[in-house]
């Protein structure tokens, strides 16, 4: 199953994305988990990034392509993937298109998670992650209560740049229609509590892999 997850910062396409790899086996790829990996271990893209991630806005589309499609051309992602993060562009969204057709594939649906502004600047700023496991806190908390690690705020969560990345990190209005023309798309209410958000989620799945 190709499944994508579309939502502005803190919609909670991570929490879910991991929830779902767990429950139905999926791999789940986050391209800014993945960006983050590449600035940490310093490679050429990383430097690339770096700059727009710190400042809050989209990483070029050239740069997050190459990325993401050299990813999804690995062996582990032919069984099908959980898409977190991307696309982010209509641009992104052909080009993921174009690569799923080469091998007769497509998306099969896209969640589109969505919440008020407001609530989306208070969970940024409350957002709490752990360094050994990625568990996604809601509060500070003393310690990761699924492993026991270390949990720090991304800096990118806090202040100006988490505002910035709201407003300029929405879904975009085109890439919507995309999915939406394309029969794809069924919007999700992000301002349930976690379990209910997955329930709807899985009954999403659940009828289309019957369909
Ligand atoms: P995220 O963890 O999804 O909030 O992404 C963190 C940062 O990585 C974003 O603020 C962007 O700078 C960058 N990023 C992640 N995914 C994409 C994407 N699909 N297109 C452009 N930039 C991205």
């Amino acid at each position: 199953m190709y499944l994508i997850l579309l939502g502005a910062p803190g919609t909670g396409k991570g929490t879910q994305a991991k929830i779902l790899a767990q429950q139905r086996g999926l791999l789940h790829l986050s391209t800014g988990d993945m960006l983050r990996e590449a600035v940490a271990s310093g490679t050429d893209l990383g430097r690339r990034a770096k700059s727009y991630m710190d400042a809050g806005a989209l990483v070029p589309d050239a740069l997050v392509i190459d990325m993401l499609l050299e990813r999804i051309a690995k062996p582990d992602a032919a069984a099908g993937f959980i898409l977190d993060g991307f696309p982010r562009t209509l641009a992104q969204a052909r080009a993921l298109d174009e690569a799923l057709e080469r091998t007769g594939k497509g998306v099969d649906i896209a969640l589109n998670f969505v919440a008020p502004d407001e609530e989306l600047v208070r969970r940024l700023s409350n957002r709490w992650i752990c360094r050994r496991c990625g568990y996604i806190a809601n509060r500070r908390l003393e310690k990761c209560p699924a492993c026991g690690g270390d949990l720090y705020q991304r800096e990118d969560d806090r202040g100006d740049t988490a505002r910035t990345r709201l407003e300029t990190q929405k879904p975009l209005a085109d890439m919507v229609a995309h999915y939406r023309d394309g029969g794809k798309l069924v919007e999700i209410d992000a301002m349930q509590p976690v379990e209910r958000v997955t329930a709807d989620v899985l009954r999403v799945i659940d009828r289309v892999k019957s369909a």
